[in-house]
């Protein structure tokens, strides 16, 4: 019979075990995704309503990661204000018989959304690319198409925060490009490339975006899209709404969850009018992180809610890379707090640069170097 001393000894090696196991998926969970360990991290010290409202999808998120092999079954939707929305909706998208009229509006649901699509990562030239679509797909030099069969729905300035990130570009124009022209959207990509020694700042890149967009034609919708993010599903329809939408509800590096109920980042987007009347983006995040929690403030506190696509639609699938050399904003709780104070001192209206622009195929590019004098904020 087995002495106590060897029961004891075999409980502590499966707690061993078990420790160290547990141990090793935290720090695989800290590796891949920092940002969201670093939030689910602060809603444990603020220990406010966020944890409380937040607590089965960190739990669920730890399970996933935990155990890699468990199925995903699409109907993941964890709770939060847009719980219902995964319940899925009758199919109305027209046949393939529907015909187009050039004085009318294009449908929203249109025949060639077809859902699912093959998402490839490996690296092309943007040569081969650009050839591709300003020869054969009739985009316009600088990236500007519209539908001739019916008049577009929307007007979509698309803008991509740029820095370093040169073999993302040909792959995400591939992906949605064509997306785009399934949707019969009208369309112009613009991507705001940070020069200089600052870190790096997407809100402000997409403020200045937003300004020299509209310079050029009078966009109603603008969609901030990251450059490392693949859409998977062409029914996720990039036109706007009556309330800002979240594209990017389900991202494989968060194993297809919504790892927060308030997450806005990778891919999201406001009519004109939504962001003006929010002041835009706020100036004062440098470093990766956070500006996108603002944003979600910035909308709430101007009386929006935030839609999103249901189900499997809002699926993206994101390029690795691990934040190269960027650095992570770790004041970014501190700036939270106080989003209502500065949405009106910090955003559009406080916004000075000095913009270079080259046009290329298939988007205008505008180079810019920020530094914090570029937007004073008075005290608050
Ligand atoms: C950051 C967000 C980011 C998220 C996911 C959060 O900690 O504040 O900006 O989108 O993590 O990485």
């Amino acid at each position: 019979p087995p002495t106590c001393a060897g029961m004891r000894a075999v409980r502590s090696l499966l707690a061993f075990i078990f420790l160290f196991s547990m141990c090793t998926s935290c720090l695989y969970f800290i590796y891949v995704a920092p940002g969201i360990a670093n939030t689910y991290f602060f809603m444990v010290q603020a220990q406010g309503i966020m944890l409380r409202d937040n607590v089965r999808t960190i739990g669920h998120m730890i399970r996933l990661y935990t155990n890699k092999n468990t199925t995903l079954n699409g109907t993941d939707y964890p709770d939060g204000s847009n719980s219902s929305e995964y319940i899925a909706q009758p199919t109305t998208y027209l046949p393939d018989n529907f015909t187009y009229a050039p004085n009318l509006p294009c449908p929203e649901k249109l025949p060639s959304m077809n859902g699912p699509i093959d998402v490839n990562m490996s690296e092309i030239l943007m040569e081969d690319i650009e050839l591709k679509f300003s020869k054969h797909m009739d985009i316009q030099f600088g990236g500007h198409w519209k539908p001739k069969d019916c008049k577009p729905r929307w007007k979509v300035a698309i803008l991509i925060p740029f820095r370093n990130r040169h073999e993302h570009l040909p792959i995400l124009f591939k992906h949605l490009l064509p997306l785009l022209q399934r949707q019969r959207l009208q369309f112009g990509f613009y991507v705001i490339e940070q020069t200089g020694t600052q870190p790096f700042n997407r809100a402000m890149l997409f403020n200045v975006g937003f300004k020299e967009a509209l310079r050029d034609l009078d966009w109603d919708c603008v969609i901030f899209h990251d450059v490392d993010h693949i859409p998977e599903n062409d029914r996720n329809y990039y036109g706007c709404g009556n309330m800002p939408r979240h594209f990017a509800a389900k991202l494989d590096k968060y194993m297809y969850i919504l790892p927060y109920s308030e997450f806005f980042g990778g891919v999201s987007g406001l009519t004109v009018e939504q962001f003006r009347k929010i002041n835009g983006f706020p100036n004062a995040f440098w470093g990766w992180g956070g500006e996108d929690d603002d944003l979600w403030n910035r909308v709430h506190y101007a009386g929006f809610n935030v839609s999103r696509p249901e189900g499997d639609i809002g699926k993206y699938k994101s390029i690795p890379h691990h934040h190269r050399g960027e650095v992570q904003f770790l004041g970014r709780y501190k700036l939270l707090r106080y989003s209502k104070e500065r949405q009106h001192l910090d955003g559009l209206n406080n916004l000075n640069y000095s913009p270079e622009i080259t046009l290329s195929s298939l988007y205008k590019n505008i180079s810019v170097n920020l530094t914090p004098e570029l937007a004073p904020i008075s005290d608050y």
